[in-house]
């Protein structure tokens, strides 16, 4: 068995592929610093490099930002396109540190040994697998797999200006038939998943402005309308006592779970309750008749983000404030267009303002949720694949922050994504002391190579 080959030959390099992983972490490719410039150009280099050394033609192309890595392998069957980052964030605070971010280093963990490093988990760690597991392919088979395209960005953790511009010029090239998204994690320490659903969002601040000016509450209080009242009785009647939300046709293009989907989600045995203790709460406040899975995966949300008003300095002053502000968020699902929510929910604050009130709306943004098609074969077969190589079922699961990326490739490339990695919870991307367990880096590779045998096979 070939499969078979490919995984011995994975266990038996994985010190040189870690070898390889640790090169790559030396380097202090920080996007949002211009002063590692030149360590984003390095990184970029770096794996150009690792590219042609298995096969790819490949070339790091000039942005007005930071450069893109693209590399291709022509082959037989379904063009797949695999995405990571090469980039890393900030290491502020340094002094939490216990050692040189950018000198990684193996120790004993709890769960066994890991990499220490900043960017060894997010993401230079997991677009390792890949390769690794390509390495190995070629290793055994004498060619890489299928139909290939490799996708490196170095902008992801600075916002990614210049990636929509690249995309639609680069259209033709980096249109594949499904990518991989390598920049999610397990759904706990042993059980792989496969992310299907990213919620979107929608978000906007306002004032509502009644006098022309402040006024004193012994002169006008109590004939004068106060903005603040206003405020707060409109944005506490945004939920009703069931969790869900009060602005009209809101939930219209929701679409149900699928059974097959709910079943699975049970099946993990989400533990909320240690959830929430995690940040000591008690208790699931979203819609009562919905799993804490689902109000943070497929159910849409609306929180106040800020509000304020009046005066909030030290000691008290007696005003009558002229206006009102806050700052409202809606995490958005499936079918859901952030260009119907958002006039939806002004024009609900509109009919409820009483005379003398004034909606002032400003800066809307939104990005609608992305929903893959899990009925593309694809799907099955990396969920076997994960199924077979953590000997636990894989589950499709649900993500309730935004990964822009994926919808970037529906909406720019129309292109469905996979969303499959290996982090897990205590990494610390982001943080000081940045880890990825050898475990995932070894079992990660092991895992893109399985899914690579059986969609050669589709
Ligand atoms: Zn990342």
């Amino acid at each position: 068995m070939t499969l078979d080959a490919v995984l011995s030959r994975i266990d038996d390099t994985l010190p040189e592929a870690t070898d390889r992983l640790m090169d790559l972490l030396r380097i202090a490719s920080i996007s949002t610093d211009p002063a590692y410039n030149g360590d984003c150009a390095q990184a970029a280099a770096w794996l150009v490099q690792e590219l042609k050394s298995l096969g790819f033609s490949a070339s790091a192309r000039p942005t007005p930002g930071h450069p893109m890595v693209v590399g291709r392998h022509a082959g037989e069957g379904r063009h797949i396109l695999f995405y990571g980052h090469y980039d890393v964030q900030p290491v502020d605070p340094i002094e939490l540190w216990e050692r040189d971010p950018f000198d990684p280093v193996i120790q004993q963990g709890p769960k066994g040994p890991l990499i220490r490093a900043r960017g060894a988990s997010d993401d230079k760690g997991q677009l390792m697998t890949f390769l690794e597991a390509c390495r190995a392919w070629k290793d055994v088979h004498g060619e890489l797999p299928g139909n290939l395209t490799i996708f490196f960005e170095g902008e992801e953790e600075s916002g990614s200006p210049s990636l929509i511009p690249f995309l639609q010029e680069n259209r033709e090239e980096l249109s594949a038939d499904l990518a991989l998204i390598c920049d999610t994690g397990l759904f706990s320490d042993h059980i792989p998943a496969i992310v299907t659903m990213l919620r979107g969002l929608a978000k906007v601040e306002f004032t509502i402005r009644a006098a022309s000016k402040d006024l004193h509450s012994g002169m006008f209080g109590g004939v004068a309308i106060n903005p603040i009242r206003v405020l707060t009785r409109i944005l506490g009647g945004l939920h009703d006592d069931q969790g869900r939300v009060q602005v009209p046709d809101f939930y219209d293009d929701v679409a149900e779970l699928p059974d097959a989907v709910a079943a699975q989600w049970q099946a993990l045995g989400f533990d909320h309750a240690s959830f929430l203790g995690g940040v000591d709460l008690t208790t699931p406040a979203g819609e009562v008749d919905r799993t804490p899975l689902e109000q943070i995966w497929s159910r849409p949300t609306a929180e106040i983000n800020g509000i304020w008003g009046g005066y909030t300095g030290a000691g008290f002053k007696t005003v009558l404030p002229s206006q009102a502000s806050a700052k409202v968020s809606f995490r958005l699902v499936s079918g859901q267009d952030p260009d119907k929510i958002l006039p939806a929910f002004k024009a609900w604050i509109e009919a409820q303002l009483p005379p003398d009130c004034e909606l002032i709306w400003s800066e809307p943004e939104g990005s609608p949720a992305s929903t893959m098609s899990i009925t593309d074969p694809a799907f099955d077969a990396a969920r076997a694949a994960l199924s077979d190589e953590w000997e636990r079922p894989a589950a499709f699961v649900g993500c309730g922050g935004s990964i822009p990326i994926a919808g970037y490739f529906k909406e720019y490339l129309g292109m469905d994504a996979m969303l499959i990695g290996f982090g897990r919870d205590d990494d610390q991307i982001h943080s000081p002391n940045e880890k990825y367990d050898l475990e995932s880096f070894h079992k990660g590779i092991r895992s893109w190579a399985r899914i690579l045998d059986r969609l050669s096979q589709q």
